[in-house]
């Protein structure tokens, strides 16, 4: 198979994925080998290639918001057949002792393998992943709009969870978004579907701002501005840490700043009060099984429609520096075939 893979981590200018020919892989007894179609881009791929991330293997193959078919079977798995449409996120396997596993907290499993990082990902023809961590896709998306649900729009959906606001709370209730990019675009159109207010802080008025418009946001500003009222809860998906005291001053008494990516510039120091009043930061770490279930099947029920920039397999590079330097309106995709 052709593949995309990583040897060295380095700058995007510089081409760090080499293009390679090499034996598709051979799943386990408990996994399924995926003709891949689709693999979204994401901002956790441009950690990975750059190294803010640690390698974790070497060399490997990137890319975690995977959609194909299915051509294979391992010898133990019964609930998929050859043929299935399918989907590969983040979350590639747990371990299912420890105490997180244990607590129904599997996201943050002290053994856990993540697709694209740990193990080789879906910047490739075929992949393999565990049957029981590989999502069955709502038909009303193809493949290219179903890639980018399975990162960006998983860990948006985890991000409105950890806000605290519950199911009967949404209604009226005014929450923050600060960047605006594959996660932001599908975050608030679950969000406006729940009867939120939404407003957003984001650079590039061109794309992100315009987009956040389009999608019905009550206001849009730049990643600086201040919003107009007083906000019940915010999420940031920049990986600027400088956001944080800005967003906090935002949120109102008792609201949650919930920080939704893998990395973060850091944080500057602030002052007490905006911290008090019980507001709450928390950061969100990958996602559960059921998180991506209960997504897929609220995106299909709104229905979200994702905003998609596909790429030709052969420009992986050219996604991820497009990502970096803000160049992509709503979600990047790889298409495969
Ligand atoms: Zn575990
Ligand atoms: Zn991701």
């Amino acid at each position: 198979m052709k593949a995309w893979t990583l040897n060295q981590p380095g700058p995007l200018e510089s081409r760090p994925l080499m293009f390679a020919e090499m034996p598709a892989p051979t799943p386990a007894e408990d996994e399924v080998l995926v003709k891949v179609h689709a693999c979204g881009i994401c901002r956790t791929d441009l950690h990975v290639v750059e190294g803010e991330l640690p390698v974790r293997r070497s060399p490997l193959i990137p890319g975690h918001q995977i959609v194909g078919r299915i051509a294979a079977l391992g010898s133990l798995v019964n609930d998929f057949a050859v043929g299935d449409r399918v989907g590969v996120a983040w979350l590639n396997r747990t371990c299912g002792v420890c105490r997180f596993c244990r607590a129904g907290r599997e996201n943050l499993c002290e053994r856990a393998m993540f697709t694209g990082w740990t193990v080789d990902g879906g910047y490739a023809e075929y992949t393999v992943a565990p049957a029981a961590f590989t999502y069955r896709l709502p038909d009303s998306f193809d493949d290219i709009q179903a890639a980018p649900l399975l990162c960006a729009g998983i860990i948006g959906y985890r991000c409105l969870r950890l806000t605290g606001i519950d199911e009967n709370q949404w209604e009226g209730a005014r929450l923050g978004l600060y960047g605006f990019g594959a996660a932001g675009h599908v975050c608030i159109q679950v969000a406006r579907s729940r009867g939120a207010e939404v407003f957003v802080c984001t650079r590039d008025r061109e794309r992100h701002q315009a987009l956040a418009h389009e999608l019905g946001a009550a206001w849009v500003g730049d990643a600086d501005a201040e919003p107009p009222v007083m906000l019940d809860a915010a999420i940031i998906f920049a990986p600027a840490g400088e956001l944080v005291p800005l967003a906090l001053k935002a949120i109102g008494k008792g609201g949650t700043l919930v920080l939704g990516g893998i990395h973060m510039s850091p944080i500057p120091s602030f002052d007490y009060s905006l911290i008090y009043g019980e507001r709450t930061i928390r950061s969100v770490a990958n996602n559960t099984r059921d998180d991506g279930k209960k997504f897929l099947a609220e995106a299909a029920r709104i229905p979200v429609r994702t905003h998609t920039q596909t790429f030709s397999f052969g420009q992986a590079n050219d996604a991820l520096i497009a990502l970096k330097t803000d160049a992509v309106r709503g979600a990047g995709v790889l298409v495969i075939d």
